[in-house]
């Protein structure tokens, strides 16, 4: 049979369709402000009390019970889902930022996330002591093999002794500028806000393609199997809309999370990000623009063979904070030496008095409304 040829009317059609899918796209990603979160490395301890807050105010029923949509995982170390970054997703940038071509990216398996594991509580219980050990099983039934920080604390071992090395990544959705999930989803079901730029997922129009996962460098987006849509980190709208920062934000023991406006010019954001540029996005190189910053790393001083401190290199190997953060790492990481060192000379440091935030309601904008308060009256 032959095949019919595209007429320059179909021709005509096909670009107008094209064009006002793109015109669509631009729309659900336009926004007035941007609110954008700092994290600083330097203070986060690991302790999860971020991932048990997020869990225990979104994620625990209605099929999201694995997710876990702030996720603390060692590095160096594999991450969730397991070898997220090399995932693919994202955008290659070309003509400075004019142009953005999607680049394909893997769909994550829910193993590789980690599943919802069962344990064999009552055959230990049935059985004589001793005889069965307790272990995990996953919902099909097999070993888990992988899981949110199963590789906890181990990425430092055996590598580089005695100058090894690990700190603790936290992540959430970036809430990006250029989100490629957007982009992705052809029921346009995403968008972000155009008061804060929060990323969303319309749990109506979503009909779980899962296009947007495979899309997200990041690897930030959960497919719920209960109910067949996409799911991810919402920002904790409902709290921002009464003034109280995230769950994962204000339950931080460390004092490692700023919230705020990105052009709030006297919050904590602006001025880490924009103004002291120390803050710097994790994987620049996706070409989303991330929203969330961090802080990058410092460490002890290195050693030498003799077991002398060594200062003619970093203990961190530079070109692997680069990898993460892009090139400004070097000039970050120096700022931060050079204000703590003026510190320890007695002066003063304006951006060591914003990290070390002795008053904590200075870290979250116009965000510190008391949940308490606010939320439940
Ligand atoms: S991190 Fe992923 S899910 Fe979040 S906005 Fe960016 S691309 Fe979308
Ligand atoms: S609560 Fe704070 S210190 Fe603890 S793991 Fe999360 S970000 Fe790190």
């Amino acid at each position: 049979m032959a095949v019919l040829e595209p007429t320059q009317e179909d021709k005509q059609r096909q670009e107008e369709l094209s064009k006002e899918f793109l015109a669509i796209k631009d729309e659900l990603r336009r926004t007035k402000r941007q609110l954008a979160m700092v994290m600083d490395l330097n203070k986060c301890i690991g302790c999860q009390l971020c991932s048990m807050a997020c869990k225990n105010t979104w994620t625990k029923k209605e099929g999201r019970e694995y997710m876990w949509w702030n996720t603390v995982n060692t590095m160096p170390g594999k991450g969730t889902p397991k070898d997220f970054e090399k995932s693919g997703g994202g955008y290659k940038v070309l003509f400075e930022g004019r142009v953005r071509e999607p680049i394909r990216g893997k769909l994550p398996t829910r193993k590789e996330f980690g599943d919802l594991w069962t344990f064999n509580h009552d055959e230990i219980l049935n059985t004589k002591w001793g005889q069965v050990t307790l272990s995990a099983k996953n919902s099909d039934g097999t070993t888990p093999e992988w899981s949110m920080n199963w590789d906890e604390d181990q990425g430092a071992v055996g590598i580089n002794y005695p100058n090894s090395f690990f700190f603790y990544l936290p992540r959430i959705c970036n809430h990006c500028t250029y989100p490629p999930c957007i982009d992705a989803c052809p029921r346009h079901a995403i968008y972000k806000r155009e008061e804060d730029g929060i990323v969303l997922i319309d749990q109506d129009r979503c009909k779980g393609y899962r296009f947007c996962l495979e899309a997200c460098p990041y690897k930030k987006i959960y497919f719920n199997f209960e109910k067949l849509t996409s799911q991810k980190c919402i920002f904790c709208y409902p709290r921002i809309e009464k003034g109280v920062a995230n769950a994962c934000v204000r339950q931080c023991t460390g004092r490692v999370r700023f919230v705020d406006y990105l052009d709030n010019e006297q919050g904590p954001i602006y001025q880490l990000v924009k103004k002291w540029k120390v803050a710097l996005p994790l994987f620049p190189k996706f070409g989303t623009e991330p929203n969330v910053y961090y802080v990058p790393p410092l460490a002890p001083p290195r050693l030498d063979d003799t077991g002398k401190i060594d200062t003619s290199k970093p203990r961190i190997p530079l070109r692997y904070l680069v990898d993460l953060f892009g090139p400004e790492v070097e000039q970050s990481l120096k700022l931060l030496q050079q204000e703590m060192q003026r510190t320890r000379d007695g002066e003063k440091s304006e951006l060591m008095e914003i990290l070390i935030a002795k008053r904590w309601e200075k870290m979250f904008g116009p965000f510190n409304k008391d949940p308490m308060n606010s939320m439940y009256t």
